[in-house]
């Protein structure tokens, strides 16, 4: 089992040193190992920290992702999707997304589609402690405790990253002034695999199924609220925050009790420039960072490891791994989506929270509209699964 080495420890010069053990971080250095690259691994071999106000005791984060279609597909050629234990990952069958006239809905369903599910509800606790098993048990990975010198330096630090600072790049980040609450309940009706999300200005809710912590009764709540309700949301007692949950969601999903610990993150926007140099590489919330109303975060950074993954694969035989023709490839490879998914959130938050009569107008009939247009519905619903 590889342990944690000092840089003078490794019995050979990696090829590649990964920074950060996150979610993209773990899954970058098991990609490249699988190529046979030699990998070192530089970060904390526990949970995720919580950048918050909120932090959960223990610090288990209590947040649950919504992974498409191309994340799920990463993740089991990586072998960690089957290690995820069945009841931390739900199939979403339908979203129903509500505007704030109370009238205008837009649905979507994999059965209209013909998908087997339109995304995934992972437990974000259980995901990553699939990976660290995962990467203990990697051939070709070394933990250090220093960084090492290699070819290819990936820099997977998440969105605070000082790293990123020091070799030059910039993260241009502007604050949404809300914070992202994460719960997770307990519904007395099934969720029968329907994904809720309400646009209700200036928050927007999401109640997305889970199969914990009983079976068809689970939810993960992502409630972003202005920054200064925060406080106030998270001081609530249990039963005061079940009884604000039940009016913000009028009902629909039954009666909503607390499961553990509430905590909330600070929501912003923002793209590092530039995204690589000579032997390094930003992937991840290092690289971009998007409003988890669309619930793409991870799933971009996922991208970006199977871009990488993909282009390093395909290299000439001539190319060492951060040579940076390969690495402007990849940028190259991921520009368009990064952006189109930063501007698609900011857009869709923008249009959702503005007060004005004009924006409801708009934002209610737009809902309203798609929802009457099956060939676009389709279209949406398979450019977002990212295959
Ligand atoms: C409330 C909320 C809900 C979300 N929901 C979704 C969702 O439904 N779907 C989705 O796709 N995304 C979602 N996201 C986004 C997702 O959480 C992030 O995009 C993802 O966690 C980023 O992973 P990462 O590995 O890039 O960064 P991180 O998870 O931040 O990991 C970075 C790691 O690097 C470590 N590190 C930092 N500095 C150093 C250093 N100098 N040396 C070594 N290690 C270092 C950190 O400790 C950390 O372990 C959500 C985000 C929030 C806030």
């Amino acid at each position: 089992m590889p342990g944690m080495a000092g840089s003078n420890a490794l019995a050979l010069a990696p090829d590649v040193l990964v920074r950060g053990a996150g979610a993209v971080g773990l899954a970058a250095a098991l990609a490249l190992a699988r190529q046979g690259l030699r990998v070192a691994l530089l970060g904390q071999p526990t949970a995720p920290s919580i950048s918050t106000p909120g932090s959960t005791p223990g610090g288990t984060d209590i947040r649950a992702y919504a992974l498409n279609g191309a994340s799920v597909d990463l993740l089991t050629e990586l072998k960690v999707w089957e290690a995820i234990p069945a009841a931390a990952r739900t199939q979403v069958h339908e979203m129903r997304i509500e505007g704030d006239d109370g009238a205008s809905v837009l649905e979507f369903s994999a059965w209209n589609s013909a998908l087997a599910e339109l995304a995934w509800i992972v437990d974000a606790a259980a995901l990553d402690a699939a990976l660290r098993e995962a990467v203990r048990f990697a051939p070709h990975i070394e933990r250090v405790a220093a960084p090492v010198s290699a070819s290819l330096t990936l820099l997977a630090e998440g969105k605070d990253s000082a790293t990123r600072a020091a070799l030059g790049s910039r993260m241009v980040r502007r604050s949404y002034g809300h914070q992202a609450i994460a719960a997770r309940l307990e519904a007395t009706r099934p969720h029968a695999g329907l994904a809720r999300q309400w646009f209700r200005a200036p928050d927007v809710l999401a109640l997305l199924p889970m199969d914990q912590p009983r079976h068809d009764h689970g939810l993960a709540l992502v409630w972003s609220v202005p920054d200064e309700r925060v406080a106030q949301l998270l001081a609530l007692t249990d039963e005061a925050f079940e009884a604000e949950l039940a009016q913000a969601t009028a009902g629909a999903a039954g009666e909503l009790r607390l499961i553990g610990a509430r905590a909330a993150w600070p929501l912003s926007i923002g793209r590092a420039e530039p995204l690589h140099g000579p032997g390094w590489l930003l992937l991840g919330d290092a690289a971009h960072v998007v409003h988890p109303l669309a619930g793409q975060g991870l799933n971009l950074g996922l991208a970006d490891v199977a871009s990488l993954a993909r282009i390093l694969t395909e290299r000439e035989s001539w190319r060492s791994p951060g040579d940076v023709r390969l690495l402007a490839r990849h940028a190259r490879a991921r520009a368009g989506d990064t952006l189109a998914m930063g501007t698609l959130t900011d857009g869709l938050l923008h249009l959702f929270s503005h007060p004005s009569p004009w924006a409801r107008e708009l934002r209610n009939r737009g809902l309203g509209l798609v929802n009457h247009l099956p060939p676009l519905k389709r279209l949406l619903t398979r450019a977002a699964l990212g295959r």
